[in-house]
């Protein structure tokens, strides 16, 4: 069966057309689509036969929230979704002053193998259809009685890994028939895939385009990044990138204690930085059990930002949400698999 949130406006109308319906049945059904519906029978505005034909054709995809967390320190909710065959995914509700962020996973699982990452312990099972990444951002509204109007797709997987659902994902989340959330209020961040990010300029998208760096030098990038192309391929695709849409990047930079956060290599990152205009974000390392990484101290970290800064690099230290409930990506999944086993 077609699954109907994963369809497009324009293509939920031909569907309807075929069907010898008038085309203001396909706008009445994409208004309910975007409020987060579990069941055709929701639709109260269509005809009961119409509701029933509706269900005989099409699948609608709803998760079932499995966990939710709060944060007591800054109300940062982490929510377990359950999916229709009964994987599941993570989703993080971050508020700030200016408005409602939600950062969305975009794979169950993931294969890029990074070293301090919890998402790849277990590998890639699949990747999530445009509508089950909608799915997560509607519910994370009605669960929480918010609205959105940030999304970062920094969850769980890797998101050019996915690209053909990940587009998808955009066009629906920024239709305005759809949820209609403006694409420059849209973060997607990836591991540095070159065929990826090359694809992904062609789009010409207004998004704002993260690449995670985590480390200036092919030595540590590759040991800590398998999926690591070569800084210098990764750095001329960025600036096709940037040539192409106009948008300047950010990189992040999780900090490692003894890993990445050197003086050279503050020195290696600026000359990067600098070179494509990016923003750098440093994230002190979220400490993964599983993974025996741990973060550079607060005094490293101070002095790693400074010498940026002196060379004229744009940085800023992510202040770290949700510390108090695993709100790390893929941290919640690993505790809920780790229980079933
Ligand atoms: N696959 C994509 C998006 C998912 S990860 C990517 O690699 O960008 C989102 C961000 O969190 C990435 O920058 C990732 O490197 C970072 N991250 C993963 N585990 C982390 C940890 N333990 N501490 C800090 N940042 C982490």
């Amino acid at each position: 069966m077609t699954d109907i949130l994963s369809l497009t406006p324009e293509e939920l109308k031909e569907e309807i057309l075929a069907l010898g319906l008038p085309a203001f049945r396909a706008k009445q059904i994409s208004g309910w689509l975007k409020t987060g519906v579990r069941d055709f029978s929701e639709m109260s505005n269509l005809p009961k036969e119409l509701r029933e034909s509706l269900k005989e054709r099409f699948s609608l995809t709803a998760p079932v929230l499995l966990r939710a967390q709060t944060s007591e320190l800054d109300q940062t909710g982490k929510f377990l979704w359950g999916l229709s065959d009964g994987n599941c995914v993570e989703t993080v509700l971050m508020r700030y002053r200016y408005g409602n962020s939600v950062c969305i996973s975009s794979q169950v699982g993931c294969r890029q193998g990074c070293a301090f990452c919890a998402s790849t312990i277990g590998g890639l099972i699949r990747p999530l259809t445009a509508g089950e990444m909608l799915d997560e951002v509607l519910f994370t509204e009605k669960e929480n009685d918010v609205s959105v109007s940030n999304v970062v797709l920094m969850g769980i997987g890797e998101p050019l890994d996915n690209l053909d659902n990940v587009l998808r994902f955009l066009h629906l989340v920024s239709h305005p028939e759809g949820r209609n959330l403006s694409l420059r209020h849209i973060t997607v961040s990836t591991c540095g895939l070159p065929e990826g990010i090359r694809r992904l300029s062609e789009e010409k998208l207004p998004i704002t385009l993260s690449v995670s760096l985590h480390a200036p030098d092919d030595e540590t990038r590759s040991r800590i990044m398998p999926s690591n192309c070569g800084i210098q391929r990764l750095a001329e695709v960025c600036e096709e990138y940037f040539a192409r849409t106009g948008r300047r990047l950010s990189f992040e930079y999780a900090m490692i204690a003894g890993v990445n956060d050197s003086d050279r290599q503050a020195e290696l990152l600026a000359g990067l930085a600098r070179r494509l205009g990016a923003h750098v974000n440093l994230i002190p390392l979220n400490y993964v059990a599983e993974r025996g990484l741990k973060p550079s101290s607060p005094a490293v970290i101070r002095r790693f930002q400074g010498l940026l800064e002196e060379k004229g690099v744009n940085v800023t230290v992510r202040r770290s949400l949700g510390g108090d409930i695993d709100a790390s990506c893929g941290q919640l999944r690993r505790k809920h698999m780790n229980k079933q086993q």
